[in-house]
């Protein structure tokens, strides 16, 4: 099974090529080019949808893609005692188009400004599913605090300030492979698999 991916975020592609070990992913961008998306939802449930359908829209009558699912991933970090931010927002919080640092810096910063050195934290992907046998929707969270200072340099986006439950390292420190068994990502993407297996997605090559 041909799976284009809904996504052009370097650290979720290394990330979801690694969970779909067993086929083939191509990110959208190497079919359609460089569109952008605009993510007008207010949950991350709607954004995940926004995308696949998009790419899905695009691609349908294309004989080369005529098999092919459509999957994306809308994530981000929630801070309940920073007033849930950022969120949806958590690709866009310092700006539209920040970097990664910017944001981080950003929440850091609304860290220190609250008096908070480490508060309970959360991260949420939605997955998207789209095909020619219909839309779906799951989602897989991973709970943990942030910190009010980035360690590591593994990972991408918060993953330096996030130290899951359970471990004393941010995800910035700890080696993928731990990222990759409890991430909200990976729980996402395991549920993914059983509603392709029940539509009767394979995931063979
Ligand atoms: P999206 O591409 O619009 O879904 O935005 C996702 C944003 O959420 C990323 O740019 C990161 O800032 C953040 N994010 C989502 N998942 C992760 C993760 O696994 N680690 C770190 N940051 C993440």
């Amino acid at each position: 099974m041909r799976v284009i991916l809904a996504s052009s975020n370097k650290g979720k592609i290394k990330e979801i090529k690694k969970l779909l070990e067993s086929s083939e992913v191509i990110p959208y961008r190497e079919i359609l080019g460089d569109i952008e998306i605009a993510e007008t939802g207010s949950t991350f449930k709607e954004n995940a949808l926004i995308k696949a359908r998009e790419i899905y829209e695009r691609v349908k009558n294309d004989p080369r893609f005529k098999e092919a699912v459509i999957i994306s991933d809308d994530s981000g970090i929630t801070v309940p005692a920073l007033g849930n931010v950022p969120g949806i927002y958590s690709a866009r919080f310092a700006k539209e188009g920040a970097t990664d640092k910017e944001n981080l810096n950003k929440l850091i910063k609304m860290l220190k400004s609250a008096g908070l050195k480490r508060s309970r934290a959360y991260y949420t992907a939605a997955v998207a599913i789209v095909g020619e046998f219909g839309e779906y929707t799951v989602h897989g969270w991973m709970w943990g605090d942030v910190i009010d200072e980035p360690r590591g340099e593994r990972g991408f986006g918060y993953d330096p300030m996030f130290i899951p439950l359970g471990y004393s390292k941010t995800l910035g420190e700890l080696d993928d492979s731990v990222k990759e068994k409890i991430s909200h990502r990976s729980k996402a993407f395991k549920n993914a698999m059983r509603v392709l297996k029940t539509v009767g997605a394979s995931f063979e090559r």
